[in-house]
């Protein structure tokens, strides 16, 4: 037996028999050609792009609902990048090689370069180089050794180096129990996907494919970031059962997917669901969602670029207030910038990234951007109930300039006489104190406040939401958060609109116990998390969860406040 840890990436148990996915087998030649030959090559390389366009444009038509076209265009996209193909060919002019060697050695050399920064995204970006370099190479070498899963015929466990996410959406899902994957982290599209298609898994395990067999026993713990090979039989039993209690309880909490978020005395609270990725809809409504809460647009301008034109995006954004069908979609302009960049345009490094420029700050400087982006929302609104809010809003006049904005938008269409829905809703994300402190005033300017916990308890304490080294001071239960919190839900009910909250504080049960004694209206959340906060709400009364706010909220101390709230719900709900 042998136990390897990872993150964990989507959650749930698999145990079954590994199906190890290597597209490392690829033999790539080396040949020195001669100079007259160059131009065939070249041919050939062109060729292979072609026919490798073309599996990709088919892979698209069968990849059907729920599976978002935008992941296999950007591929597209990079598959057709002219500075790819230049510099296939300055190095097959330099070297004389032949293409397929020369194109793995320009690959290897992005994804070096890749792998030296520190950003997550950017590692993750190694996995599409990688992706589309071997689909090239499949072609050019005319082997269809590529997409073993998309043959896939008996339950099991795919191990992997690496999984591309153009294989994760061909792959045939009815037959993957689990992942395990050496590379990755939870932003890459592998672990997007997964979550998505509901597949428990465990990235960044670092070695384990090189370790496995074909058929041989594997757990996977995609709950606790777990893969334990060949497990003695008291290990598996074990397994085996906390796989049929995890199992229970989620298919028990599920049950209550269609019934309400309402306490034991009629308060009613709506769950909606955080996405990045439009293939996140079917997750979200097997869940329960009554809507989406938050909708991370910026990762569209991830995939595409900061110049993806205002079809594309209308698109993007109509496709998910289709799939939700009437219910709300609330959609947030553009938050990049911090940690969320966009290759090859944020070139220089700031010294504060998260005090920088992002989010609105980056909206407002980059006029056209933002008004593209603005009237592809209003274009896709007649396709649903859309809202928009707008990200890191710090005070009175710089919301009202991104009002104006919006305004604009909705002339310039006018102007054109194409049709959107006059009563979009705007609200604002609170996650800067400054924001927080005078929500009074920012109350009487919108339809809605969503409180961006991740940032603001990170600008209020002062610790950088990354950082590993003083993660232990990052602290929900901060007495001052939690005044923040309430200021800002009364300030809003004095002013007569609803307040939701979309940080990862709104999927925390027992931090639910406490959002909703403070009145908090809507949880938005990861659409997994739902089922276990709805199942709080729907087991307290308003009245005992508003004593006990008054009870911590005096507190010193967040140890103090998140032992009660621990205590509290011990033995009332399961927090796992
Ligand atoms: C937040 O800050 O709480 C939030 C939801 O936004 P993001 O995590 O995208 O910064
Ligand atoms: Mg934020």
């Amino acid at each position: 037996m042998k136990e390897f840890r990872g993150i964990p990436a989507s959650p749930g148990i698999a145990i079954g028999p590994v199906h190890l996915h290597n597209d490392d087998d690829l033999e790539i030649p080396e040949i020195t050609i001669e100079a007259s030959a160059v131009g065939g090559e070249m041919e050939r390389y062109r060729a292979a792009v072609s026919r490798a366009v073309a599996e990709l444009e088919r892979l698209r038509l069968r990849s059907g609902i729920g599976v978002d076209p935008t992941l296999l265009d950007s591929h597209i996209l990079m598959l057709q990048d002219p500075e790819m193909e230049s510099s296939v060919q300055k190095k097959v002019l330099k070297t004389h090689k032949n293409v397929e060697w020369v194109l793995e050695s320009v690959a290897e050399d992005l994804m070096i370069k890749l792998s030296m920064l520190t950003d997550a995204y950017f590692k993750d970006r190694m996995l599409d180089i990688r992706d589309i370099s071997r689909r090239i190479l499949a072609q050019l070498l005319g082997t269809s050794g590529r997409g073993s899963l998309d043959q896939l015929s008996s339950a099991v466990n795919v191990v992997t180096t690496s999984l591309l996410p153009s294989d994760a959406i061909g792959m045939r899902r009815q037959f993957v129990l689990g992942l395990a994957m050496d590379q990755g982290g939870t932003t890459n599209h592998t672990a997007i996907l997964a979550r998505s298609f509901g597949i428990p898994a465990v990235l960044g395990t670092g070695r384990v494919s090189r370790e496995v067999r074909n058929g041989e026993m594997m757990i996977i713990d995609g709950n606790d970031g777990v893969v334990i090979l060949n497990p003695v039989p008291e290990v598996l039993a074990q397994y085996q059962n906390r796989k049929k209690v995890y199992e229970a309880a989620r298919q028990d909490a599920q049950k209550s997917t269609d019934e309400p978020a309402e306490t034991l005395d009629g308060k009613v609270h709506h769950l909606l669901a955080n996405i990045e990725i439009p293939e996140e809809v079917d997750i979200v409504l097997a869940n329960g969602a009554e809507g989406i809460g938050l909708y991370r647009s910026e990762f569209l301008f991830i995939q595409h670029g900061v110049e993806v034109s205002e079809d594309v995006q209308a698109q993007a954004y109509g496709r998910v207030l289709r799939g939700m069908a009437g219910r709300p979609v609330t959609i947030r302009t553009i938050d990049l910038g911090g940690d969320k960049l966009v290759p090859g345009f944020f070139s220089g490094q700031e010294e504060n990234p998260l005090l920088g420029w992002r989010a609105i700050r980056f909206s407002l400087s980059l006029r056209e951007v933002f008004l593209t982006q603005l009237r592809a929302l209003l274009r896709a609104s007649v396709e649903g109930k859309l809202k928009v809010m707008f990200p890191m809003i710090s005070g009175v006049e710089e919301l009202e300039e991104a009002l104006l904005c919006f305004e604009q938008a909705k002339a310039e269409l006018r102007e054109k006489a194409i049709a959107f829905d006059e009563e979009v809703p705007v609200g604002t994300m609170i996650e800067v104190p400054s924001a927080a402190l005078v929500s009074d005033h920012l109350a009487k300017m919108v339809k809605f406040f969503s409180l961006g916990t991740n940032d603001l308890i990170q600008y209020t304490m002062a610790v950088d939401r990354g950082n590993e080294r003083i993660s232990h001071l990052y602290q929900p239960f901060h007495p001052g958060v939690l005044r923040l919190i309430r200021m800002v839900i009364e300030n809003a009910h004095e002013a007569g609109i609803p307040v939701g909250m979309c940080g990862e504080m709104a999927g925390d049960p027992r931090m639910a116990l406490l959002l909703v004694g403070m009145g908090l209206d809507e949880f938005s959340m990861n659409a997994l998390g739902l089922p276990a906060v709805k199942r709080v709400i729907r087991s307290v009364s308003s009245t005992e969860v508003r004593q006990l706010v008054d009870q911590v909220l005096p507190m010193a101390r967040s140890s103090e406040i998140e032992e009660v709230i621990t205590a509290y719900s011990k033995g009332r709900f399961s927090t796992k």
